[in-house]
Formats: structure tokens, sequence, C-alpha cells
């Protein structure tokens, strides 16, 4: 069993942006600008957030963080992202999700100019990503899929079984392992809530993606020998003897699923690092392409 290191790679993909960002710098050029939008208290979106914004200063972006309170109203956020699409110092810019109930998630998405939207959840982006057309991936997908081909793990004819049919994971990454790609080229099943016999389909997976977020959730009875497991689910399970009053859990049972696997993601240190640099690597595509945003 191999464990993948997200935490190295994402680092090396860090440094990478960084000698591209250094070299911008040497030929007088703007560094990429990330803007990220917060709305209100959360404490795991204020966690993501200086995270993002950390990771920023790390590679030599500059960063900008726009935090609004949580009674703002929707057209007053709309009118703070239509500021973020008019103004030309900012590359691209992230919405942190979830947003106050009053919200309507899927208004503030549309109202994300597509050229600046590093998150790529706007249908214009998700619709070229389907179609396999050069776009900004969501983070999260395009984390798994660097990971996967930075180990050099085939997946092309590999039966790849997604849990999950989240617009941010699930859906995404069940289309790019099934598309004519680098990291795809896979044949597809994606189970959810409302499948029956579950363990039907984990037990012929030979990439299993698991994006639900019930921790433990996939034990080692539910795969077969030689599985390669991508474990996206992170949740919080309180923890008393942990000076923070939680641990961070995967929907895979590690300890037993790992004698099983050929490949497996740690939580944390698995897929978590590697959204945060594949975002910064949306951003610097964006600064790269833009010209009249
Ligand atoms: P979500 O919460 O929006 O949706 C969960 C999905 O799981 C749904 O499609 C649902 O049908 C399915 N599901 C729920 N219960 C199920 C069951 N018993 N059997 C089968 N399927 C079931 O999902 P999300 O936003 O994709 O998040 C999933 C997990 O991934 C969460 O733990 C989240 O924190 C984590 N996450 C991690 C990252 C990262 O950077 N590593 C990024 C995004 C989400």
């Amino acid at each position: 069993m191999k464990i993948i290191d997200g935490k190295k790679i994402s680092n090396q993909i860090k440094d990478e942006i960084k000698k591209e960002v250094d070299s911008l710098i040497a030929s007088n050029q703007k560094v990429p600008h990330l803007a990220a939008v917060l709305v209100g208290e959360d404490g795991a979106s204020l966690t993501y957030v200086g995270s993002k914004v950390r990771s920023c200063k790390q590679v030599g972006f500059d960063s900008t963080l726009i935090r609004l309170p949580s009674t703002i109203t929707e057209s007053s956020l709309i009118e703070e992202i239509d500021k973020l699409n008019n103004n030309k110092l900012i590359d691209g810019f992230i919405v942190q999700l979830p947003l106050p109930k009053h919200i309507d998630e899927e208004k503030i998405l549309m109202a994300i100019k597509p050229e600046k939207d590093v998150d790529g959840f706007h249908p214009t982006n998700f619709g070229k990503m389907a179609l396999n057309m050069d776009t900004f991936i969501p983070a999260t997908p395009f984390g798994i899929i660097e990971l996967l081909k930075r180990y050099n793990i085939e997946t092309s004819g590999k039966h790849t079984v997604v849990i999950g049919r989240s617009h941010i994971v699930g859906r995404p990454i069940s289309i790019l392992m099934n598309s004519k790609r680098e990291a795809g080229d896979s044949t597809v099943t994606v189970v959810h809530s409302r499948t029956k016999n579950l363990e039907f389909y984990t037990k012929s997976a030979d990439i299993l993606v698991s994006a639900l977020g019930i921790p433990e959730f996939v034990k080692a009875s539910m795969v077969k020998n030689d599985v390669v497991i991508i474990d996206v689910g992170i949740t919080r399970v309180e923890d008393s003897s942990n000076e923070k009053g939680y641990i961070l859990k995967g929907d895979v049972d590690f300890e037993s699923v790992k004698n099983r696997a050929s490949y497996i993601t740690p939580v944390p240190g698995g897929v978590g690092p590697m959204t945060i640099a594949m975002l910064l690597k949306n951003t610097l595509l964006s600064k790269s392409l833009s010209k009249d945003k």
C-alpha cells in the first residue's frame, strides 16, 4: 500500500507556481491577484479562507479578503461581486460557500464573471469542463486528477466509483474521470444517498472516490483488493483530548481499508491540501488569460 501524499504534491505545485511568479516579477509584470469573499463568521469557512489567503502569500500572489456581515442582502452581495468583476487588478475571485440561508447560492454563482470564476462553479465553466474544453476546473476534482497523474495511477479502462453527486466534487470528478483525457478514460459509476445496494458497486471499483461527508463510512468489506482510494471527506468529529476540541475524519475507515488498497489518500494530508494548490493554479491561468477582464 502506498500513501498518496497530498501535502507533498501540493507543496511541489506551489513551488512550481512560485517559480512562475518569480519570472513574472523578473520581467516587470503584475503578479496574479486572488480575491476571496467571506460572508458571516462560520468557523470552517474562516479556516478555509484564511489558508487560501496565506497560500497566496506563500507563492507571491496578491490577495484581498472581503469580509461581509451575515446580514448582507442578496442584492448588496451581487453589487460587491460586480465590483470584483469590473476590477481590472483582480484576476480571479471566489465566494466562500456555504452562504447564509437567505441568499440564493445559485444566483450568486451566476453573478460571477466566468473569466474570473477560478472555482469553476459557473455554468459556463462547468459546461466547458463537461465538453472537455479548456477552462477552470473546480479545485477539488482538479486536485484529485493531479494526484492520479503525479502518482502515475492508470485510469484508462478502469472502473471508477464515485460516492456522492455534489456540484463541487462528486458530479465534476465523475465527468472528468469519464472524459477522454489524461487521468480519465475510465468507466464511471456514481452512487448516492438513493442508491440501493451501494456495496455491490463499491466492491467492483478499481478506483473509489468518496465524497459524501460521513466519517469512516467506507469499510474494508466494501472494497476489493488493490483498490485505489481517494478520500475527499472532511468531517470535524468532537474529540476532547485534542486542543481544538475536534479531529478531522475522512469518509474512509483508513486503518482497515489501507490494508486492502494499492494507494490511499489520508485525511488530513490527502485531497485537502491539493484543493488550495489547484485554486492557485486556476488563478495563475486566469492571469495568463487576462487581457480585457
Ligand atoms: P454534499 O454534502 O453536498 O453531498 C453529499 C453527497 O453524498 C450527496 O450527493 C449525497 O447523495 C451523498 N450521500 C449522502 N449520504 C449518503 C449515503 N449514505 N450513501 C451514499 N451517498 C450518500 O457533498 P460535498 O460538498 O461534495 O462534500 C462531501 C465531503 O467532502 C464533505 O465531508 C466535505 O467536507 C468534503 N469536501 C472536501 C473538500 C476538500 O478539499 N478535500 C472539498 C469539498 C468537500
